[in-house]
């Protein structure tokens, strides 16, 4: 089954959607999509049944796997993500918060071997402490919100 979606529908590739709103330009930013060779088309603030906004984002040829789409889950943590082939959606699943981010995030810590080493960082996920995430070099904790917010 198609599901309505209010941006021109793609043959091939992949569909995030339920991207709270504000979130899709960072999203785009932050995973470097606009610089990849994929064709990309944003909705923004694109109304939801209930009234509330959401931003979706589709990428042309393009197929988002598992660990690609977990670490949406910072940003968008309730995002779905459908493949399409051919204008039907092949497969579509919620995003899931990983076990870790690797080589995603730059550490806040300025004082943390990851900004002076070649090494990719790698920041464990706390589940249970509402998205605390643990630095692996410096062992450090920081708010997901220090990384939301980085520009
Ligand atoms: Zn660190």
């Amino acid at each position: 089954m198609i599901p309505k979606l209010q941006v021109e529908a793609i043959q091939n590739g992949s569909v995030i959607d339920h991207i709270p709103a504000q979130q899709g330009i960072k999203i785009l930013k932050f995973f470097k999509l606009a610089q990849a060779n994929a064709k990309i088309t944003v909705g923004l603030n694109l109304n939801k049944n209930n009234g509330q906004r959401k931003d979706l984002i589709k990428v042309e040829n393009t197929f988002i796997n598992d660990e690609q789409a977990n670490q949406l889950a910072l940003f968008a943590p309730d995002a779905t993500i459908n493949l399409i082939e051919n204008f039907k959606v092949v497969n579509k699943f919620k995003v899931q918060l990983p076990e870790a981010f690797v080589d995603v995030l730059v550490c806040p810590n300025s004082n943390c071997i990851t900004h002076n080493e070649p090494v990719k960082t790698k920041f464990y996920v706390n589940k249970r402490q509402q998205l605390k995430l643990k630095c692996h070099y410096c062992e450090k904790s920081f708010d997901h919100s220090f990384f939301n917010e980085l520009d």
